[in-house]
């Protein structure tokens, strides 16, 4: 039986830890030929060994998301790319006053340009393939909302939603879907120390739902833009956050 995705390689982007890992998990089991990137090629070595042998097709690529030169290499080093999940990203906590010009380069380098030039390098290969593609930008509900200590993230995580409305104008007519899952607040590494303070505490109990997701609960969100199903689903950034947003943090 044929699954959602088989026939088609997907690209995912930070897929060492966390949602990154969880997405190449689930794209795996629905069929797809799986390309790992991220810097730890060890801990990337060690998550496409578990998906082969759960059946799974999975191979990876050491990559640095804010070094144009290797996401040229590992671009050209995976021909028919029909799905790219543009996930790496990082966070740095800190109050504006103490934000360093480091501090926002790093944030700003990884989070809204490497995501930029993945994006450019992925659809610039589909273009050429003519096959069409998905693109699926890991935003953030910080791309619509602000938190102290966040001001950085959240101003990157918004440019990736405009870019996510700016690519899919550009690539509509190139049967590219471009789209963005913008998740609340979900237990990974990021944040898992975060959340053990009592700052992080304090931040659980003034959510919604008085909890945080698990990478789990973005799977459905996950196929959905990867998989047919949104055909006619372009330039949309959907929210997947227990209703964190309505209420505010
Ligand atoms: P994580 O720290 O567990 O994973 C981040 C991944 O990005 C890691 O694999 C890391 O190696 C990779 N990475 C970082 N810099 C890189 C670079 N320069 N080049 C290549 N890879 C790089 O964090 P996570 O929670 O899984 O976050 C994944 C994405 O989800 C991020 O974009 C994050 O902003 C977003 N997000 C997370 C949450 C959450 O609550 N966890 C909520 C909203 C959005």
């Amino acid at each position: 039986m044929s699954s959602l995705l088989s026939g088609k390689t997907a690209l995912v982007t930070g897929a060492s830890s966390g949602l990154g890992a969880r997405f190449a998990t689930v794209l795996a089991a629905a069929g797809a030929h799986v390309v790992l990137a991220a810097r730890r090629q060890d801990a990337l070595d060690a998550l496409a060994a578990q998906l082969r042998a759960a059946g799974g097709n999975a191979e990876t690529r050491a990559l640095d998301v804010t070094d144009s030169a290797s996401v040229r290499a590992v671009v050209e080093a995976t021909p028919g790319i029909d799905i790219l999940v543009n996930n790496a990203g990082i966070s740095i906590e800190k109050l504006v006053a103490e934000v360093t010009e480091d501090d926002y380069d790093a944030v700003m380098d990884t989070n809204l340009k490497g995501v930029w030039l993945m994006a450019q390098a992925v659809g610039r290969q589909m273009i050429a393939r003519q096959q069409g593609g998905k693109i699926v930008n890991i935003s953030s509900v910080l791309g619509q909302m602000v938190l102290t200590r966040l001001s950085v993230y959240a101003m990157a995580k918004a440019g990736v939603n405009q870019m996510t409305r700016a690519l899919a104008l550009e690539w509509a007519r190139h049967d590219i879907e471009v789209n963005a899952i913008a998740p609340g607040y979900i237990r990974t590494e990021i944040n898992r120390a975060f959340f053990d303070t009592e700052i992080g505490r304090k931040l659980i109990d003034r959510m919604l739902r008085r909890r945080v997701g698990e990478p789990e609960d973005l799977d459905a969100a996950l196929l959905l833009l990867c998989g047919p199903g949104s055909r006619f689903i372009t330039g949309s950034v959907l929210t997947v956050d227990d209703g964190q947003v309505l209420k505010g943090i």
